[in-house]
């Protein structure tokens, strides 16, 4: 359930036609809905009702300083993959002891970041980074809380690029070697283990994978105690997925009554580090047409959003639908939703159909607030887009659109080019 929603034959977020944010802040750009975020976050927050799960939403999915700060307004812990990411999280007020760092590629520096803001918990994704972690801890004369990220293999029945739960993944630890890790960081003097770690994959609808999951942390916790090793945070990572098209993917509720089943008998504290699901369906990205031709084979829409705004098609092959801003025909094509960047690989939807669109109509392509913005990139120097915030009947631009300038920051000229 989302806030973008047709009257008559026009498009609205919340109570705001989008019509008049175009005309206000020019084409392309993401749009939010305050009441579907946070509805988002509460509808997945309370489904775990008597659990009192740490709900760590996953910064990478969207990143963007008034989303996180929403978050952190709700009680939100946060899920951060990086230095900037720490950075941004505490600029928008998450208290650092509910944010939990993962990543397979901690560096020295950002360890030091988050060993001195005192988060709650490095998620460990190797052996050497967990000497690592001892060593920098050591030196700044503080014990770093840790869980180990093991890799259960489960497959997750998602895209390849978005499972990180099996064997051949590049994720975590697999049980013998996290159990190995585990004697290991309990001989080490300055790190404290306090969990134990698993994130599967992304966009998941079924309940079987987490649930083999699961098992397989209470299995591994068990089989650690043996050596005297206490678990406090069981952190279950995100990847529940949403509806693009047609999929059925398990409500929150039932997500969490899977998870309630199983941790019965135990006396974990529970991390959740969702992402995609609070933001997916919270935004849209708003685009309008430029030109539309046929080729032999096709025709074509031509937008003025490309694969620098929105990678998800090209980088997934992601579906993500397409609507008029405002219906006017009832006509339909069947055409490839086409961005500007000379790139094949540059759409947004191919072999689509759409309503028979002209040039200069607004097109909203829907379910876009996840690794949208926060996968934007320079690419063939696009200004970045700007994104806006609606709230009831009033909208706000949190961030504005690139100016050719900003494209050039940080650039500068060697002596021995300038002739
Ligand atoms: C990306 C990521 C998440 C969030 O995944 P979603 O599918 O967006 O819920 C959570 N934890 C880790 C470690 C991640 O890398």
């Amino acid at each position: 359930m989302h806030h973008f929603v047709y009257r008559e034959n026009e498009l609205y977020a919340e109570d705001v036609p989008i019509k008049k944010i175009a005309e206000a802040v020019g084409t392309p750009f993401y749009l939010y809905s305050h009441a579907t975020l946070k509805r988002h976050f509460h509808t997945f927050n309370d489904a775990f009702q008597g659990i009192y799960p740490l709900v760590c939403y996953s910064a990478k999915a969207n990143t963007s300083l008034a989303i996180l700060k929403l978050f952190s307004d709700l009680g939100g812990g946060l899920d951060i993959v990086s230095g900037g990411e720490l950075y941004r999280g505490l600029k928008a007020g998450f208290s650092s002891d509910k944010i939990v760092y993962s990543g397979i590629g901690k560096r020295v520096d950002e360890i030091d970041y988050a060993l001195s803001s005192k988060i709650l918990m490095f998620n460990i994704e190797s052996l050497e980074e967990l000497e690592l972690i001892d060593k920098r801890a050591g030196i700044l004369k503080m014990k770093a809380p840790i869980a180990l990220r093991v890799n259960p293999d489960v497959d997750p029945k998602t895209h390849p690029y978005i499972s990180t739960g099996l064997k051949k993944n590049k994720f975590g630890l697999d049980i013998q070697s996290a159990i190995e890790g585990y004697k290991a960081a309990n001989r080490l003097q300055n790190v404290r283990i306090i969990g134990i770690d698993c994130h599967i994959g992304s966009q998941i609808t079924e309940a079987k994978p987490f649930e083999d999951a699961l098992q397989s942390l209470i299995n591994l916790k068990n089989e650690i105690e043996k050596f005297g090793i206490k678990i406090k945070y069981l952190d279950m990572g995100g990847g529940l997925g949403i509806v693009y098209e047609d999929e059925s993917p398990l409500h929150p509720s039932e997500y969490a009554k899977t998870i309630a089943a199983l941790l019965k008998d135990t006396s974990f504290q529970l991390i959740l580090e969702p992402g995609r699901v609070i933001v997916g369906n919270a935004g849209i990205l708003v685009t309008r047409v430029l030109y539309r031709k046929s080729g032999l084979k096709k025709k074509f829409v031509i937008t003025d959003a490309g694969m620098n705004d929105l990678i998800r098609p090209s980088l997934y092959d992601a579906f993500h639908a397409v609507q008029p801003v405002v219906k006017t025909e009832e006509t339909q094509i069947v055409a490839d939703v086409v961005g500007p960047i000379c790139e094949t690989g540059d759409f947004l939807a191919m072999d689509r159909k759409i309503s028979d669109v002209k040039k200069d109509d607004l097109l909203a392509v829907m379910s876009a607030g996840a690794y949208g913005f926060a996968m934007a990139s320079n690419y063939c120097s696009r200004p970045k887009l700007a994104e806006v915030m609606v709230k009831d009947n009033q909208f706000h631009v949190i961030r504005a659109r690139q100016q050719y300038s900003d494209l050039m920051e940080g650039e500068s000229i060697p002596s021995f080019i300038q002739g």
